[in-house]
Formats: C-alpha cells, structure tokens, sequence
C-alpha cells in the first residue's frame, strides 16, 4: 500500500493548506461548487471536468477524500475503513464500467455470520442456518422452504420491516435475528421502519451464505481513497478540505452549486431537523493474525451495546501478521451517516425537496441530500444521471 499511502499524505497535504488554498491564488471563479467528496460530488465534479471542461472546486469539511467511503492505513498498517464496512455490489455493467476508469479490481464475496445462541450461523438465513439452530437436517431447498412456511405468519399488507420478516420466517426467527439488531441500529421497533430496511436482507432455501447477490461483487485493489484521489486528479478540480462550504461561499463566484450534505442542513432546517442516524465507531489493532473467520460478524443480542464488528483483511485482502477490527455503536448524536426510512420523515423529506425543486442553481444528490437508504452503486448511478440532466441543460441553453 506504499502507493495509498503517498496519496493519503497528498490529501492530507491540501487539508494542512484549509481555507489559503483559495487565498493562495487558487481560481476565484468557478463552474461549479460541488459541496462534498464523497462518491456524490466525486462523480459529478469528475464528469464536469472531464466531459464540459469545467472548472470546478470540491470542498469537504472532513480533511480528506471519500466520503464515508474514506479508508486508510491504520497505526499498524491495516487498511482500514474509517466509517465501517463498505463492500461494493452491483449489478450495473455501466457502474462498474464507469469506476474501472479509476480502479482495478479484487473480486471479494461477502459473508456474514450473526452470534445467536452461542454460534456464529450464516444470515442472511439460509437452510444452514435452520438446521445449525435447530439441530435439524433440512437437505432440499423444497423441504426448507416448507419448513418456513410453516413457522410464517401471514401479513395482509406487508408496510413496516416487522411484516416483512415475520412473513417469510415467522416470529421466532425475527426475533433471533431482526428485532434486537433493527432496535440497536435504528433506535425504534422494526414495526416503525419502513419495510425497504429488513427487506435488504433476502431469506434462502438453499446453502447460499453470500450476503449480496449482485452480478458485480468487487472491491477497489488499491482501497476506495486510491480510487477517489484518481477520480478527483484532473487540472480543472480543485480540492479544499477540511472547510465547511458555508465558510467559503461567499469569496468564490460558482455558476452553479451542487450539493451533496445534509437537505435540511442547506435549508438552515426551516422546517424542522430530518432525522439521520448515526454510528460511533471503534477501531482496535489486535495481536493475532486473524480475529474472527468472516469480514463481518452481526450481534443481534440486545444486551450487546454494538450491532457487528468487521475485520478488514478479509475485504482487503492483505496480509500481515496483526488484525483491524471495528465495533460499530448506534446512536442518535454524531456524523449524520444513515436516513431514516419511515413515513413521516418522508413527509418531511418532501416539504425540503419541494425547497429544492425551487433552487434551480444547486442540484441535490446523494444519500443524505436526497434522504435514500442508498448504496454506493446507487448513488453513482444518481450521479450519473444527474451530470446527464446537468448535460442536457447545458445544451438546451446552447452552452456548448
Ligand atoms: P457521503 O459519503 O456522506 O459524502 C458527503 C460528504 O459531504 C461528506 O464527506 C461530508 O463531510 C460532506 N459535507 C456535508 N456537509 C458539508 C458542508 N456543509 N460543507 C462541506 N462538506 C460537507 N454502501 C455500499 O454500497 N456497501 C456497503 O457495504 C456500505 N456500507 C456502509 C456502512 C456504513 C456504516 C455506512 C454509514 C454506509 C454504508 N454504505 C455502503 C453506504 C455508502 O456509505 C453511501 O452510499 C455513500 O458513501 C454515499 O455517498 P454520498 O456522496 O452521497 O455521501
Ligand atoms: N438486519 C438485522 N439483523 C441482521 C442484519 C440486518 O436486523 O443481522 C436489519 C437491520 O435493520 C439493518 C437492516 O436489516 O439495519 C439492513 O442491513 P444491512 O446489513 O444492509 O445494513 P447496513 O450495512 O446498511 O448498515
């Protein structure tokens, strides 16, 4: 990681220059203000420059690149993820086409085990998991999924993430595996969530212990800050970490702003604070070659104060003869890291896009911007598309 590690210290570099980068004879006038260097504004301030030859400054108030994407070498030098686990799956070719310009690949399957009753036994559940738990000998997909069938209650309309799981594998099985780990991560009942959260999480009758069952299941070679530092190295970008667009905004002319913070933040929160949830998360080095035998193991006892801990090198790859874990904690302080998906913060979501929708100069995109439980993949591609909208503006106007 010699590579990832000098480009770290470059960012780190225009982090330590802050605010005198732009007082330091940097352009006052740009195309574009793109707030954030997450995979939102990375995207879009990446195809403005390359494809309309934009100028465009990226500001980020954290000092560095990345977003909650962000890894580097840890103390001891394990590729870590500051903000926890992030494992890329896609089914898009045109997503991974568009990334693969900044990255190679290491193909990576993702599994997880869930502590229950003493064992570590696969989720998402699986006919392994059945028979683990209840000492059983399930041997076909068919006799698994009578099995479930019989333990599932139905539920008339299927609304909240309660209904979604207890119709498939009945109450026991929530129980074991939804109730304690959604109230952890959440903060409220499963039957207060929309049921687009658990539904993220299949149910198998065969011996699949995959956690994703994407077409594309891959992660960046180099770690997803290599990946970043190449989206964002272009002549026409300039890079201001560690500053909070609204410290700025005022010295620069931007013809356009795109924003990829927090709506009701942008908003001065006219109508009230949306709801995100948050993490704090835990990094310990540990002094053994491996610590757990999956990247993420999930705890969905309510007695344990943390939802899951993950162990890089089995994402990364890398050898070395010391470990990287990271216990992760909800909570409702901290880093606005998750939306909320239930209905009346939806509501309230609508009231600040309806704002948006009537700020034609600053376009809104990504996971807190837009309040979507989205993943990275979808994020990119909601980048994509509007750097596309952006595209058919500009040439509507004849700005070519
Ligand atoms: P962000 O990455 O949050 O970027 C927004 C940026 O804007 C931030 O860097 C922030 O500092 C900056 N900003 C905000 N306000 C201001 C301001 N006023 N001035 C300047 N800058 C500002 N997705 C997956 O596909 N797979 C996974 O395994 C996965 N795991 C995840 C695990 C966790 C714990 C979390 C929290 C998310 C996970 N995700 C995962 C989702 C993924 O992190 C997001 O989809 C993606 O990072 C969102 O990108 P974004 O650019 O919209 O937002
Ligand atoms: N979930 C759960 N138990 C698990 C795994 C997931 O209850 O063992 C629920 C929980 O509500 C979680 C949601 O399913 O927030 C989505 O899980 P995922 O692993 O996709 O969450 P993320 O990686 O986005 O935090």
């Amino acid at each position: 990681h010699a590579r990832m590690a000098g480009l770290v210290r470059e960012a780190t570099r225009v982090t330590a220059a802050g605010p005198n980068v732009l007082k330091a004879g940097a352009r006052k006038k740009y195309d574009y203000l793109v707030v954030g260097a997450g995979f939102a504004g990375s995207v879009i301030a990446e195809r403005l420059a390359s494809q309309h030859d934009a100028h465009v400054l990226v500001v980020d108030k954290r000092p560095h690149i990345a977003g909650n994407a962000y890894d580097r070498p840890d103390e001891a030098g394990v590729l870590i993820h500051q903000y926890g686990p992030h494992i890329f799956h896609t089914n898009s070719d045109e997503i991974v086409d568009y990334l693969s310009q900044f990255t190679e690949w290491r193909p990576y399957q993702h599994r997880v085990l869930a502590e229950v009753r003493g064992q570590k036994v696969p989720i998402p559940i699986n006919r392994t998991t059945l028979n683990m738990l209840f000492g059983l000998d399930l041997r076909t997909d068919e006799q698994a999924a009578a099995y479930l069938a019989a333990r599932a209650e139905p539920v008339a309309e299927i609304r909240t993430s309660e209904d979604v799981v207890i119709s498939a594998v009945g109450r026991e099985l929530y129980e074991t595996f939804f109730q304690g780990y959604t109230r952890k991560q959440w903060g409220v009942d499963p039957s207060q969530l929309d049921k687009a959260v658990t539904a993220r999480i299949p149910t198998r009758t065969n011996t699949d212990d995959r956690y994703f069952g994407d077409k594309h299941q891959i992660m960046p070679k180099h770690g997803y800050t290599v990946m970043f530092d190449r989206m964002l190295d272009h002549p026409n970008i300039d890079l201001l970490l560690a500053t909070d667009y609204r410290d700025i905004v005022a010295e620069i002319e931007a013809g356009h702003i795109v924003f990829t913070g927090p709506i009701d933040e942008f908003f001065d929160f006219r109508y009230g604070k949306l709801p995100y949830r948050s993490l704090r998360f835990e990094h310990k080095v540990v002094d053994q070659e491996q610590f757990q035998p999956v990247a993420v193991v999930n705890y969905p006892d309510p007695l344990i104060p943390y939802t899951r801990i993950t162990e890089y090198k089995h994402l990364t790859g890398q050898t070395h003869d010391r470990t990287s874990i990271t216990f992760e904690y909800p909570s409702a302080e901290g880093d606005p890291y998750y939306p909320v998906p239930r209905p009346e913060n939806q509501a309230l979501f609508k009231k600040y896009e309806a704002l948006a929708d009537a700020t034609p100069d600053v376009t809104f995109v990504g996971r807190l911007a837009t309040y979507r439980y989205y993943n990275m993949d979808q994020v990119v591609g909601q980048a994509l598309a509007a750097f596309r909208r952006l595209d058919a503006r500009r040439k509507a106007f004849g700005l070519e």
